[in-house]
């Protein structure tokens, strides 16, 4: 029995697991100049070492090295590369988000950024020390259409906790499109921690607000100026499909964009039968190009307002009724 158990090896990697334990610290790859003077530590091991008067240049905070910020380490001097014996600070960071960090510290190219987790730990470090440089690029990552679009709440949240006010605006708009009041999977991002219940309930109030009101403005535009053509009707084959599909749409993401989709659905989607009139598609074209009828109804919609205050008693309706739910 011993000998089938000795004839499998552990792998390489698992077998220096076993033996170095803890692990001992690696030193990066790219911050390692022999003259440096100062290594920071990151939380899975790695030694950065760097010019601390560089690094006080960007971040006021590695003059001092101070507490919480910065850790002692078990040891308060390693020899570094030229030598020398220099000072050990341990880091709250991992390597990959310090050696992003730095990138911004150093004369080299800003790191590619390919996940919004990414960003959002950048940002909270580059925030944390206060790193300008790094600050005003993330800042501007984070408010790229790629981001509105695709994590408008966590963009929002972040803008909040950091007083970003030209995000804050943006990044509003957009999370009207998230399903707050339903989806209970957006509130699993780490930053909406940092979201206040005000600014929660605002969201969901003007989300609300907003979507009832642009269901009512496209009601009331639901008429189009002309008649089709062929079948003559006020409305022709496409445009209750439109309404239909606008509706929905807009009570999914109250805004007037939306509304171009809703309408190549509804033309390119077949009605039955006896609604069809050959001349559908020339009645819908007419609508949009020379009666400009679609962008009238955008344009009605986009001019609603974005944010709705609530009446401050819901605030503490709220609260209230959170407190009890914690009581009982
Ligand atoms: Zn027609």
């Amino acid at each position: 029995m011993s000998s089938h158990l000795e004839a499998i090896e552990a792998p390489a990697d698992v077998a220096e697991t076993l033996v170095d334990e803890p692990k001992k610290p690696r030193t990066s790859p790219q911050f390692n100049d022999a003259d440096a003077d100062l290594v920071c530590r990151t939380s899975d091991g790695v030694d950065f070492i760097v010019y601390q008067w560089l690094m006080a240049k960007a971040s006021p905070l590695f003059h001092d090295l101070a507490p919480p910020t910065f850790h002692v380490a078990d040891v308060n001097s390693i020899a570094g590369p030229g030598g020398g014996a220099i000072r050990v600070v341990g880091v709250d960071e991992d390597s990959k988000v310090f050696t992003q960090l730095l990138s911004f510290v150093y004369p080299v190219p800003n790191p590619q950024i390919t996940t919004f987790d990414e960003l959002s730990l950048l940002i909270d470090a580059a925030e944390k020390y206060n790193v300008s440089a790094a600050k005003e690029v993330l800042k501007l990552t984070m408010a790229s259409d790629q981001w509105l679009k695709d994590a408008p709440l966590r963009v929002f949240s972040i803008a909040r906790r950091y007083g970003y006010k030209e995000v804050v605006e943006q990044a509003f708009r957009h999370s009207l499109s998230v399903a707050l009041a339903t989806d209970s999977s957006v509130l699993d991002s780490p930053e909406l921690v940092h979201l206040s219940l005000k600014d929660f309930q605002r969201l969901i109030y003007s989300k609300d607000r907003r979507t009832r009101a642009a269901v009512t403005t496209l009601r009331a535009k639901a008429q189009l100026p002309k008649s089709c053509l062929l079948c003559k009707a006020v409305g022709c084959a496409w445009h209750p499909s439109f309404l239909a599909y606008a509706e929905a749409a807009l009570r999914a993401c109250p805004t007037g964009e939306v509304l171009h989709a809703a309408f190549s659905k509804s033309v390119a989607v077949g009605e039955k039968p006896t609604l069809a009139c050959p001349g559908k598609f020339e009645s819908a074209m007419l609508a949009i190009y020379q009666d400009k009828w679609l962008d009238t109804v955008i344009a009605s919609i986009d001019a609603l307002p974005w944010v709705y205050t609530p009446p401050s008693v819901n605030h503490f309706i709220v609260i209230y009724l959170l407190l009890i739910s914690v009581w009982t």
